[in-house]
């Protein structure tokens, strides 16, 4: 790879064959239609954007594989051929690492394996137990793998019965969940099932910054305050902490890395105090390049054998495959087997034997909302898509290109003079920090982030999704839970979608919005203040800044 004709850019790993173009909209345009729709940023239609840069989810632009691999989808409705593969491509990633089976199913299923024998013996029978999917009988005998169309849809089964559960067995009791870093929709499930959400980590280090801007190493501010965490099991207690959550990377906080001694770490603590560790792992392709590029140890590791030692510290997770399943539907959810999230949530007979599985009642839940284990919601085609897609993600130049992208808008912005960029970059999504970015002067009542993103909507077309005080509910919170809130704006960058030119633009608006940041409303919620998920639905208004 070192030879005498090195340059000093990046060789390039793709390039794109379909365009989709982008019309001129005026400003008056987009204010008659931010204004007409109460000034909702997910109520903004897309056709009239500039740069979408909302989220990063379900947004990629499949590869040549995905799109063939659409061909090949099965759409029957019992044990259609991509639920083989789909559970096997987990296998594959999270529990063998990449070892010497790798897409076998896969491969099967595109060559057109004729052989029934051979299909009977190593895909439709084939028996895999005391994993994160079960296989053959063992998957109906003792459930544990749930497909489901997106992530939030799975934490939404996975709450509802443990909260069911819970209230069977503690009626009334409140309990506390806590994580490195709760999505929204996340902490929107735990609320919905009466418990309470905690985000430890360490805001302090979240928002230091170098002399220059760059780090020379990622110094993982994804990471769970591991303090914090014994803290609050000692304060609340242990019986009233049912689960820990990490999420990787750490999407609220700014989409920062976690360590694999930061996971090994709160695994520990989980464990040493009897409650299963649930990852959501939305990202774990992006958190497994973090790990292999900058901590000790892994740089000679597969981004898949980084994932199968990732996952080995869990008892079971969620999951949307909408962000590094590399594809535009998906999601899991699965739990160990016989393990630790099993025996908790499970019911026992005197005599050892199982009187409910907590396996069958997911997938009740799972039947009864988004159909049978072998799709959950999800279409043949897309399953296809998918399994390809994650195979895709353990693609290291891929990655490589990927992060590069988010720290080139992240290092533009600092350059560029804009305060308040954290740095480094997420692996998906870059972030400012609003209350330096209005230097300390607005309130937390103002919603100054949710006007800097409305005005970025307004002036250049850019649309962004606050993650601060107007979606985390600063309002509504407890001031313990107001310490834990960043007070952010993220610009998600869509896989494989946005090239220099984009993110160049997006840093002039940014830069010409810095310098203009006087004039930006502050911003008022006239309608669904109590929603859960407000941000989603409510009606807002702006004001000027006095
Ligand atoms: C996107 C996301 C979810 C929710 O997943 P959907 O597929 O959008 O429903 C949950 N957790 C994290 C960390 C996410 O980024």
């Amino acid at each position: 790879m070192n030879n005498k004709y090195t340059l000093p850019v990046p060789a390039p790993h793709h390039f794109s064959f379909a365009v989709r173009d982008i019309p001129d909209v005026t400003v008056e345009q987009r204010e008659r239609v931010l204004k007409a729709l109460h000034y909702n940023e997910f109520a903004f239609p897309a056709g009239m954007l500039t740069v979408d840069m909302l989220s990063d989810s379900g947004t990629t632009a499949m590869t040549n594989h995905q799109w063939a691999a659409l061909f090949m989808g099965d759409e029957a409705y019992g044990r259609n051929t991509g639920y083989y593969v789909l559970l096997d491509t987990f296998r594959d990633i999270f529990e063998r690492g990449g070892e010497k089976n790798w897409k076998k199913i896969l491969d099967l299923v595109r060559t057109d394996c004729r052989d029934v024998e051979k299909m009977i013996e190593e895909v439709y029978l084939r028996e895999y137990e005391g994993g994160l999917f079960n296989g053959g009988a063992a998957q109906m005998e003792r459930p544990n793998t749930f497909i489901i169309q997106q992530g939030r849809a799975a934490e939404s089964v996975l709450m509802e019965i443990v909260k069911k559960i819970l209230a069977e067995r503690y009626p009334g009791k409140i309990f506390t969940i806590p994580s490195n870093g709760h999505f929204d929709t996340t902490e929107g499930n735990i609320k919905q099932m009466g418990s309470i959400p905690r985000n430890l980590y360490n805001k302090q280090l979240l928002y230091e910054v170098p002399e220059d801007g760059r780090y020379e190493k990622n110094p993982f501010k994804g990471n769970m305050d591991l303090d914090k965490l014994q803290e609050l099991i000692d304060a609340v207690g242990v019986d009233n902490v049912p689960l820990i959550f990490s999420c990787i990377t750490n999407n609220p906080v700014c989409g920062q890395a976690v360590s694999m001694a930061n996971l090994r770490a709160v695994s520990e603590i989980a464990h040493k105090n009897n409650i299963p560790y649930i990852l959501d792992a939305a990202r774990w392709a992006e958190n497994a390049y973090f790990i292999k590029k900058f901590e000790d140890g892994y740089a000679d590791k597969s981004i898949a054998e980084i994932a199968t030692e990732m996952f080995s510290y869990c008892d079971g997770f969620c999951m949307s495959a909408k962000k590094d399943g590399h594809a535009n539907m998906g999601g899991m959810l699965a739990f160990r087997d016989k393990g630790l999230f099993w025996k908790n949530f499970s019911d026992f007979n005197e005599d050892g034997t199982t009187k409910m599985d907590v396996g069958v009642r997911l997938k009740v839940k799972q039947i009864s909302c988004y159909g049978n284990d072998s799709y959950g919601g999800m279409s043949g085609r897309d399953i296809m898509a998918l399994a390809v897609g994650m195979y895709e993600s353990c693609d290291f130049n891929y990655m490589e290109e990927r992060v590069a992208q988010c720290n080139y808008l992240a290092e533009g912005f600092y350059d560029a003079g804009v305060k308040g960029v954290v740095l480094p970059a997420g692996g998906h999504a870059v972030y400012i920090n609003m209350d330096e970015f209005f230097d300390g002067k607005r309130g937390h009542d103002t919603f100054a982030g949710q006007g800097f993103s409305v005005e970025l909507i307004r002036r250049y077309g850019i649309r962004t999704s606050e993650l601060g005080d107007y979606s985390m509910e600063y309002d509504l919170k407890t001031p313990e839970q107001q310490a834990e809130v960043a007070n952010v704006v993220r610009f998600a960058i869509d896989r494989s979608r946005l090239t220099k030119e984009h993110l160049d633009y997006v840093i002039a608006a940014v830069k010409a919005l810095y310098e203009d940041r006087e004039s930006i409303p502050n911003m008022r919620i006239v309608w669904g203040t109590n929603l859960p998920m407000r941000h989603f639905h409510a009606f807002l208004e702006p004001y000027p800044n006095t």
